[in-house]
């Protein structure tokens, strides 16, 4: 069994993954980390300092300020900049309208991938383990991840959901922006939203979610078994 089992999951927006890996992670005891959280808290920051979030030399200058801590607790994960916690303040529609540009500059990456690859060295020597959700996160962050998922699921599933999370009626208008978030996370020149070549896909849109979390967790346990 590895000593601590390391799972990346990546795939698009408002595919499940926070559920899922929250789940996940909570049912095998796992620790849990949400990149995605992560580059929302670089943009709360950025749009604080009232800075552009589409001016990049401005965000890559900017980018090695912020101190951004996660917790990585599944049950109560949390999410702070200088200390404060924003976990409210990183699901604004503000936040989520400029996180893509603000992710795409090469400085935000390698600040916030440096402290993603901490987190997963403390999880390896812990004995604990990790989920780590985002959009890189087996191609670029974790290749040597234990397990690779890649969530998917129909688009209007993945917004009829979403609008549900955040209880908005207006499906159409959900899922035109999570087709615009991909969109610009797929085709950015630094590390974008890819499906690794050796990840399993799990598409998710004919299933509940505690269908997915069932199936991930039997994916890791299988992973733990077979010694990978
Ligand atoms: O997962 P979530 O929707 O909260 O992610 C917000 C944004 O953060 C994504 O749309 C993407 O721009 C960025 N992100 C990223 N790389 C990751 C995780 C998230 O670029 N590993």
């Amino acid at each position: 069994m590895p000593e601590a089992v390391i799972v990346a999951v990546d795939g698009p927006a408002g595919s499940g993954k926070s559920s899922v890996c929250r789940g996940t992670a909570a049912a095998l005891g796992l620790w849990y980390l949400d990149t995605g959280a992560m580059y929302r808290a670089m943009t709360c920051a950025v749009l604080d300092a009232k800075i552009d979030p589409t001016d990049a030399s401005a965000v890559a200058e900017f980018a090695a300020i912020p101190v951004i801590t996660s917790g990585i607790d599944p049950l109560a994960p949390t999410i702070s900049v200088n200390g404060i916690d924003v976990s409210t303040p990183i699901r604004s529609e503000a936040v989520t309208a400029a996180v893509s540009p603000v992710s795409a500059v090469p400085e935000v990456r390698a600040r916030l991938v440096a402290l993603q690859r901490e987190h997963v060295e403390r999880a390896r020597h812990s004995q604990n383990g990790i989920v780590v959700e985002g959009r890189d996160i087996g191609s670029v962050v974790l290749p040597d991840a234990h397990l690779k998922v890649y969530l998917t699921a129909d688009p209007v599933v993945r917004a009829t959901r979403r609008a549900a999370e955040t209880g908005t009626d207006a499906v159409a208008a959900t899922e035109a922006a999570l087709k615009a978030r991909d969109a610009y996370d797929s085709s950015r020149a630094a590390s974008p939203l890819t499906q690794a070549d050796d990840a399993i896909v799990v598409d998710t849109t004919e299933m509940t979610l505690q269908q997915v979390i069932d199936h991930v967790c039997d994916l890791v346990n299988n992973c733990k078994e077979n010694d990978v």
